[in-house]
Order: C-alpha cells, then structure tokens, then sequence
C-alpha cells in the first residue's frame, strides 16, 4: 500500500532556526508520532506539508500527491488540526459547520454535530466562550467530518484533562479502523504516544534525530547503567544518549552493541526523547 505522507530531504531556514533535511514516511494504516522540545520543528514541518510555509528545499507527497502541485485535491483528503485552532474565536458551532461545509465537498453536517454531541459541547456557545479543550474539540470534530484519509494534527490532545484526552483517543482509533487511514500528530504527551502511535520520529534542533516503527525502536534500544570505564569501552556507534553522573553513567544503547550479560533495562518513548534530546548534558 502507499504511503500516506512522505516527506523528503526537506529544509526551511528561518533567520535563527533551520529544519535541516527532514524526511519521513507514514504508510496507510498508520498513526506516527512527531515528538520533540519546544522550537525543534514539529509545527513548521507540519505548516510544511499543508504549503502553509514556503519551503527551501525537499519534496512532500500526500495519499501519492505532490502537496504543492496538488494542492486543492490534497486539501480535501486531509483533516487539520493547527496549535492556534483554525476558526475564529467570534464564531459558533453553526457557523463552523457553514464554512466547512462551503470548504469541502464531502462535508457531513450530521457527523460534525454527532462528534459535538458525543462530547457534550454546547452549539450555541461562540467559540471564545468555551474552554481550552472544548476549542481543541471543535476543532478535532471539524478535521474529522469531511472524509479525510489522513489527519494532521499539531498537539491535538495538549491542555486536554485525562479523560478527555482518552476520548480523543478513542476517536481516533475509530478513525483509524479504516486500514486506508493514517495520522501525524505532534505531542509531547509520550504516555499518549505509547497508546496509539505505530511510528514515532524524534526532531531536535531542526533534524531527525531517529523514526522508526515504535516497537522495533522499543526492542532495539535499553537503557544501560554502568560504570564510565565501561561506556568508554563501548562502541560508539551503539550509544545514542549518554548521563554522566558522579556515581555512574546511563546511555541509550542499542541492545546488539551491547556484551552480552550486561543489564540493559527496557525504555519507554519518553526516556529515549529525554537520552536524545539533553543526553549529552552531565546531571
Ligand atoms: P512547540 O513544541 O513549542 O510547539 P515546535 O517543535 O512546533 O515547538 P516550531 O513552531 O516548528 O517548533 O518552531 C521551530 C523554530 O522556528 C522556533 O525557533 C521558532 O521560533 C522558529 N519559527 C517559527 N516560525 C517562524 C517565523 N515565521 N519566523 C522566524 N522563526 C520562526
């Protein structure tokens, strides 16, 4: 099956920041996680694929076209959900679902007020007056009610409560159940990431730092403790973070470049952000 999203060799140089040669293929089927610190580039490469930014250099592909030459056909195969929300604060659910339904050709009035029901959300209120997560709602709702194939979604589940971020999960399992599907979300939320992403890419300071299949990454790599004789006297190219600390060193380390008998301890999504983020900073 093809990719959903494939996004090569691509650069945009800011006055202070560059994202520098970012690639990364999301198949059908799939939700990827986009992980990172705050300014490693996660918004500005999703501004990218929608030609929100004008890029320097790459190519993007959208479900098998090009996201520029195919612009308006890739609009609306997609849903989006941007950090700042993509309606203004002075409309209500009404007028949403007028713009919308001007906007995209397969536009379902019923599924977009289904969704608002499902999550209790007043219709007659303007979207100034709800809260933080009820904003992410409307907007979650409206990417979700045109048909997309694919969901670009930039912390959609940032400011949520708990049980509302698990029924935007369930949400997009649901979604995902069409195994022609597939989602890029942005998150810092890793706990998030453990439950629904099938891919996750790390970006720092502009660049891919790793992307793979999230349990492949899982199995591949541990977290060793040991002393700093011992870490020196690995191979490097098995080491992707390192803590050096007064009583001993933790790395990411790929299990394979590892002697055998060592202790390497499982690692979750959010200690490899953490080993490949500040990984080389001393405690
Ligand atoms: P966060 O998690 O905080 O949302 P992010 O990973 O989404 O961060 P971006 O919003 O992509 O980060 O920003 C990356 C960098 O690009 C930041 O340093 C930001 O200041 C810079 N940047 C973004 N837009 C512009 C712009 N229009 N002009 C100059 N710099 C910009």
């Amino acid at each position: 099956m093809e990719n959903a999203l494939e996004i090569r060799g691509l650069c945009k140089r800011y006055d202070r920041f560059a994202l520098e040669d970012v690639s990364l293929m999301l198949p059908r089927g799939c939700v990827m996680g986009l992980v990172g610190e705050n300014g490693a580039g996660k918004t500005t490469t999703i501004k990218a694929v929608l030609n929100l930014i004008h890029r320097d250099a790459g190519e993007i592909r959208v479900l098998g076209m090009d996201n520029i030459a195919d612009e308006r056909a890739v609009k609306e195969r997609i849903g989006v959900v941007l950090e700042d929300g993509c309606f203004l604060n002075t409309m209500h659910a009404g007028q949403v679902d007028a713009l919308m339904r001007k906007a995209y050709r397969r536009w379902d009035s019923a599924q977009f007020f289904g969704f608002l029901d499902r999550f209790g959300i007043d219709r007659a209120k303007k979207i100034k007056d709800y809260s933080k997560g009820m904003r992410m709602k409307i907007n979650i709702a409206a990417a979700m009610s045109h048909g997309a194939e694919l969901l670009l979604m930039d912390e959609p589940t940032s400011g949520l409560d708990p049980v509302v971020r698990d029924e935007v999960l369930d949400l997009f399992y649901d979604f995902m159940q069409d195994e022609g599907h597939a989602i890029l979300l942005s998150s810092h939320i890793t706990s998030d990431l453990d439950k629904i992403a099938d891919y996750i890419t790390f970006i720092h300071g502009g660049r891919v730092a790793l992307s793979e299949p999230r349990d492949a990454l899982l199995d591949t790599y541990g977290v060793l403790r040991c002393t700093a004789d011992q870490l020196a006297a690995l191979d490097p190219a098995a080491v992707r973070g390192k803590r050096v600390g007064t009583f001993g060193c933790e790395a990411l380390v790929r299990r394979d470049g590892v002697p055998q008998g060592w202790p390497v301890e499982p690692v979750n999504i959010e200690q490899v952000m953490l080993f490949l983020m500040r990984g080389e900073e001393a405690r």
